[in-house]
């Protein structure tokens, strides 16, 4: 069964899989989520994620209802149960055949309708497991496009970046603009016109062989995949400035890449219509993609072994 979902604890088909329209995830974004994907079909960094699923309920006052332990166990539970053979898909990079992904949406739960959050007494736990929806090899190969959005539907961005929330209007309307200007991911700008993230992912830039990416202050979200680059520039002894990015500086840049769970590290060819460096993916992001990809591929070996 390549797909199912676990409500509260019961998986079942996704047909089947209800939540009431009173919960408050529903309604008022009132939500925390982590996505983590699966390499030999092995959770990839579940701890981190869940350490950040904790923190963003944290941040928004909402007490999980399960210990980290026992939402390890589900999240691999729901896994296990999905395995199967999924439909086959020609674009897919060969490393992403077959793997999952899993959604874990925690929401205040349902009461009574109402702002208050005392109106909900039991959050509600959903955890998804579906095939990965990755980018293609093309993707890879070529880089993609992005394109730059301050305010989107007279939007600007609101919320926590910090905290992995459910509420996500300003993000959904920036990538509908990035797409209507044939892009893949559009780029957060903030006030002042640095760049700050992707609507999901982080954005790195390389500049006379340095890798620069936006601090933690500049409002992004501490991605998981973030950290793991980091710390592989340190090993391949490249040296990392956490700094603003200009939009401009970006444009000038030699590289770029973002990355995320699903990407992993992903070439950037064109910010807002123009070529980065010489619009093909850059040396030093393919390094790094390398480096990352090795990593993955022992953790997927370890698994099948
Ligand atoms: N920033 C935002 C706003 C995101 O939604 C995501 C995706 N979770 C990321 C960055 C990348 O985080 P990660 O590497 O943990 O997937």
């Amino acid at each position: 069964m390549p797909a199912l979902v676990n409500v509260n604890g019961t998986i079942v088909p996704p047909g089947e899989a209800r939540v009431s329209v009173f919960d408050r995830g529903f309604l008022y974004g009132d939500s925390v989520y982590e996505v983590v994907r699966t390499y030999g079909l092995a959770p990839f960094e579940l701890a981190p994620h869940l350490r950040r699923l904790a923190a963003s309920a944290a941040r928004i006052e909402l007490a999980l209802p399960w210990e980290a332990a026992r939402m390890a166990a589900e999240v691999e539970r729901t896994l296990e149960a999905s395995r199967g053979i999924d439909p086959p898909d020609p674009e897919a990079a060969p490393w992403n055949v077959g793997e999952r992904v899993a959604r874990v949406v925690v929401t205040r739960g349902s009461g009574d309708l109402g702002l208050d959050p005392d109106l909900a007494a039991d959050p509600t736990v959903v955890i998804f497991a579906l095939p990965l929806r990755a980018p293609s090899l093309r993707a890879y190969r070529e880089g993609v496009a992005v394109w730059p959005v301050g305010r989107a539907g007279g939007l600007q961005r609101g919320g926590d970046p910090a905290a992995k929330t459910g509420e996500h209007l300003f993000q959904v309307l920036a990538v509908k603009e990035a797409r209507i200007h044939g892009a893949q991911e559009a780029l957060l700008l903030d006030g002042a016109g640095n760049v700050t993230e992707g609507a999901s992912s982080n954005l790195f830039a390389v500049r006379a062989g340095e890798v620069v990416t936006p601090p933690l202050a500049a409002g992004i979200l501490e991605g998981v995949t973030r950290g793991l680059v980091l710390e592989l520039c340190r090993e391949l002894g490249v040296t990392v400035r956490e700094e603003p990015i200009p939009l401009g500086g970006l444009a000038g840049a030699a590289e770029a890449f973002l990355t995320s769970t699903a990407r992993e590290i992903l070439p950037v060819a064109r910010v807002g219509g123009k070529d980065v460096g010489d619009g093909r993916p850059g040396e030093l992001t393919l390094r790094l993609h390398a480096a990352f990809r090795r990593r993955a591929d022992e953790l997927a070996k370890k698994r099948r072994s």
